[in-house]
């Protein structure tokens, strides 16, 4: 079971998740347990690190320090009073070190995706000694463990690691033993490479350690607990009438977190997809509803359309130019160039007169991705490379599309009469998906455009 930053905010919501575990516990069911930083200290600790390369003095580390001090210790206080002692000591020594990294950081003026990494670790340092203690309180056996002695050992890409096949053994052996006796309490979102440097998964990693972590152990299910009821046909945040899906299939679910359904970290369904583990999504703060299943075959709804999910920060990239016509090459020189700087291409489409190639980044890979093509304008292999920032991409998504035809002219005929112009067009090979691409003042018309066109929020589940 995962339990994300809002759910261990504060002590009211760490007694909530004790709640929880509780009843499960006294069930005999064994439990690992993976947490994410208390909402919020992510962001800050990212924020501090940069604002310190920069700053005349230390005074923003002081009072980042004590704020993180004050905030965690009043969350102990709350829910582990008999362990104050024990684990303020850790959090004291946890918070010495961080603030030595970022005096270094300080002093050097520099703050490298290693440093980076390191620092960004901390939130969960000090909220999973928190939660284990919580669980004590109650009578529960538990022991705090950081992603490494987990096991999890991942690629070196600093900020977006992936947990390599040999985390499998590792998990198996360290965490399955204690299963019986307590419940761990592992911090999420960090690893370290096979030689021991500390990695993070990318922001919102800890979904994905849990899946890690749920795989590796062979788990009967994971549990991914939040701030919502489950999987949703569209962010609620945006689409005020959207709706819980009840189940979603893996693909599914890959398909819209891949397109910035925050709910779920991109990689965080392909490990439980691997070994077939349900995946269940539930509201720590409504945990009788019963939440979404992320499972392999989706039990399909009447709909072909189930949800729909947008990303904002991307960019594209239009390349064009005559000479493509016909010559064999051009695809490969473009993806090649583009894979040897390790930008990231989210969708492809080329015109069927093989004179426009178009390519949707991630918005912090445009540059070393326009780096990477001008050469290529220069050579003459193309004629001419251009980009947009200022664009959104969304992707419209349901397994009932596959074979189902008709959808795509639905989707764009309710654009067309909104007066929205989809730039770029794909259909990834699953079918499950088909994405577009609007300017950015279109997205979240776009968005409510196509899920009244839907009717999403309308449940035709039974
Ligand atoms: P946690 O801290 O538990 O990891 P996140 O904030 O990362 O939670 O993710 C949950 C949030 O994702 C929800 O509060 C919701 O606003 C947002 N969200 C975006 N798209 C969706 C969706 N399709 N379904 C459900 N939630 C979504
Ligand atoms: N604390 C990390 C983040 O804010 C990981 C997570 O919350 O899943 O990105
Ligand atoms: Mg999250």
């Amino acid at each position: 079971m995962k339990f994300g930053g809002t759910s261990v905010s504060d002590g009211d919501c760490i007694r909530r998740v004790v709640d929880i575990l509780e009843p499960y516990r006294i069930d005999g069911v064994e439990l690992a347990v993976v947490v994410s930083a208390c909402s919020g200290v992510t962001d800050q600790i990212i924020s501090v690190a940069h604002e310190v390369v920069s700053s005349r003095d230390k005074t923003p580390i002081e009072s980042f320090i004590h704020a993180m001090r004050t905030r965690h210790t009043k969350i102990l206080d709350q829910v582990a009073p008999d362990y104050v002692d024990e684990v303020m000591t850790i959090i004291d020594e946890r918070l010495g070190l961080l603030e030595n990294i970022l005096s270094a950081v300080y002093t050097l003026k520099e703050l490298t995706p290693r440093s980076r990494d390191y620092i960004m670790t901390f939130g969960e340092r000090f909220s999973a000694p928190i939660v284990s203690a919580a669980l004590r309180q109650r009578g529960i056996p538990s022991v705090a463990l950081d992603g490494i002695e987990a096991g999890i050992i991942t690629t070196p890409n600093h900020g977006d690691a992936r947990a390599l096949p040999a985390s499998e053994n590792h998990i198996k052996s360290r965490i399955v033993p204690l299963l019986t006796e307590t419940v761990p309490v592992i911090m999420g979102f960090m690893g370290a490479t096979e030689q021991g440097i500390i990695t993070t998964l990318g922001r919102s990693g800890s979904d994905y350690s849990a899946a890690v972590i749920g795989s590796g152990i062979d788990a009967d299910e994971i549990w991914i607990w939040t701030d919502v009821d489950g999987v949703m046909t569209s962010d609620p945040r945006i689409i005020k009438d959207a709706r819980v899906l009840s189940d979603v299939s893996y693909l599914e679910a890959m398909e819209l977190s891949y397109f910035g359904a925050k709910v779920l970290h991109p990689r965080s369904v392909e490990p439980a997809m691997q070994k077939d583990i349900l995946v269940r999504v539930k509201n720590t703060f409504n945990p009788a509803h019963p939440g979404t299943c992320i499972l392999r075959k989706e039990h399909r709804e009447k709909r072909v359309v189930k949800a729909i999910s947008f990303i904002e920060k991307v960019a594209l990239i239009n390349i064009t130019g005559a000479q493509m016509i016909g010559r064999p090459g051009v695809a490969k020189a473009i993806f090649s160039a583009l894979a040897e700087r390790e930008a990231n291409v989210m969708m492809i489409s080329q015109g069927s007169s093989e004179a426009n190639i178009s390519l949707i980044v991630d918005e912090s890979h445009l540059e070393v991705a326009m780096d990477a093509l001008s050469p290529l304008a220069k050579q003459g292999v193309v004629r001419e490379i251009t980009y947009d920032r200022d664009v959104v991409a969304v992707a419209v998504v349901g397994a009932g599309m596959a074979g189902t035809p008709g959808t795509g002219g639905r989707i764009f005929t309710a654009l067309g009469r909104a007066g929205i112009n989809a730039m770029m067009i794909s259909q990834g090979s699953s079918e499950v998906n088909v994405s577009f691409v609007v300017k950015g003042s279109d997205g979240k018309r776009a968005l409510q455009v196509l899920h009244d066109e839907f009717r999403l929020s309308e449940d035709c589940d039974e």
